[in-house]
């Protein structure tokens, strides 16, 4: 069938079934069907690469030329991107399909998907549940298979906890292995850009298009992009696997950690051996994140000011009121607060408290794990300590939604490669298998992922 008739459906699949989900911000039909019908004429005339004419939706923090790119905020609710992100021109040079925007936390910060603007997303297993987050849209679009894959960006676990709660598989890459030019920044140090989809495989698939040297992202690494499909078969035999003894203590639940070292066996099965390992300074991830990632945003955020663009106050009566009322308004409660806690950190006298400890710290963290693969070559745990969890339950709570992310965020503080796999269900709600491998293993960690499924 044609890229057309394939556009097609989802897009009428988005449209009957959406309401439900919430998943997309933005859906743009016209310019689909027009990419599809370019893809196809390509096809026809010979000259298309493998992933022509296949559809794909990307999270609301990729710039897109001439569409709305909102970040899930009010303060970018009028935004029309004059540009695309590098990312989002690697998949338009291999003739993918664009078809819309989807939902997310507000600026990235959240775990759930509630801090958007535009209103949560669901999860597609549960109406009740949250799809995780903050690329919880980008999740919910793929499991309700409205979308046959998606982008996300990872700063602190937002590809790799909405995949698991959503049962679908995401790859947070090594950092500075996928441009973050024209991707809205949150925490400039951490974020990430990654694929999410059913499979490790058209995970591989996606990440052949995404990764790459950029000149115009100065953090962008020099290096050769892999095949990511050339290893998928590779067989396990003799593969060391270490469980970080941490990840499986306090306030991991017994039906949890059965899901995940059920999981574990297959890869035994599979030939790999499996050790305990120590990752000690995993307890400090949560503070340090929460002062380093808000620090950053505080800054980054600064370029929000009513005057250059997003949204602005009505009537000023001077600059200081323009400053006040627009980012009060045009920033939601979370947001805010992070801001706050950031500024804060970063503040004369404060700075070497808070800030200065915290990347000490960062530094330890990262000292674990590559101690940790000295021993093993993969490192394996729950993506989350928890599977989904009903929409509201953590609201109320900002520190409670923190400790959500307390498997994830240490990864992005050592720069590494994660995947999540979905593992099983508990009540019905998916859970995640995390896999984690040194710096530029992105091949290992597909290929263990593939394997496994
Ligand atoms: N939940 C974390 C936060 O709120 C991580 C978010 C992310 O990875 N973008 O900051």
């Amino acid at each position: 069938f044609s890229s057309v008739e394939l556009t097609q459906h989802f897009l009428q699949r988005i449209d009957e079934l959406d309401s439900q989900y919430n998943s997309f911000i933005t859906v743009t039909p016209e310019q689909a069907l027009a990419e599809a019908k370019a893809a196809d004429d390509i096809r026809a005339a010979g000259n298309a690469g493998k992933m022509a004419g296949i559809p794909i939706a990307h999270k609301d923090i990729f710039c897109t030329n001439g569409v709305l790119t909102t970040c899930g905020s009010k303060m970018l609710s009028n935004f029309v991107a004059p540009y695309d992100a590098t990312v989002i021109s690697n998949f338009k040079k291999a003739g993918m399909v664009s078809l819309g925007k989807t939902n997310m936390d507000e600026f990235a910060m959240g775990s759930s998907n509630e801090t958007s603007f535009f209103g949560p997303s669901k999860n597609p297993w549960d109406l009740n549940a949250v799809p995780g987050g903050s690329s919880g849209g980008s999740a919910a679009a793929v499991a309700a298979r409205l979308a046959p894959a998606a982008t996300g960006t990872d700063t602190g676990g937002s590809i790799r906890q909405p995949a698991a709660f959503c049962g679908i598989t995401g790859l947070k890459p090594t950092y500075g292995r996928v441009s973050r030019w024209g991707m809205i920044a949150y925490a400039s140090s951490l974020d990430q850009g990654g694929p999410m989809a059913r499979t490790a495989e058209d995970c591989a698939l996606l990440m052949n298009e995404m990764a790459g040297f950029d000149p115009k992202d100065s953090t962008s690494l020099k290096k050769a992009v892999p095949d990511y499909t050339a290893d998928l078969d590779k067989p396990l035999n003799g593969l060391r696997i270490g469980l970080p003894k941490e990840y499986f203590g306090e306030g991991l639940s017994a039906e949890m950690g059965d899901t995940i070292m059920t999981a574990i066996k297959e890869f035994e099965k599979l030939g790999a051996t499996v050790q305990e390992i120590s990752l000690p300074n995993t307890m400090l991830a949560i503070p340090a994140y929460y002062v380093i990632a808000p620090a950053e945003a505080s800054s980054n955020l600064s370029r929000y000011d009513g005057v250059r663009f997003g949204h602005r106050c009505d009537d000023p009566v001077n600059l200081e009121d323009l400053y006040k009322r627009s980012r009060g308004e045009g920033f939601g409660k979370e947001v805010q607060r992070r801001i706050l806690v950031g500024t804060y950190a970063l503040s004369e006298g404060y700075y070497d408290a808070y800030y200065r400890k915290a990347q000490r710290i960062r530094r330890l963290i990262q000292q674990d794990f590559l101690n940790a693969f000295e021993e093993v070559d993969l490192i394996m745990g729950p993506t989350a300590p928890t599977a989904a969890f009903d929409l509201g339950s953590n609201t109320d709570d900002p520190v409670q939604m923190y400790m959500e992310d307390i498997y994830t965020l240490a990864v992005n503080l050592a720069g590494l490669p994660g995947i999540s796999v979905p593992a099983g269900l508990i009540n019905n709600r998916p859970v995640g298998l995390q896999i984690l491998a040194g710096h530029f293993q992105e091949s290992q960690l597909l290929n263990a992922a593939h394997q496994f499924q």
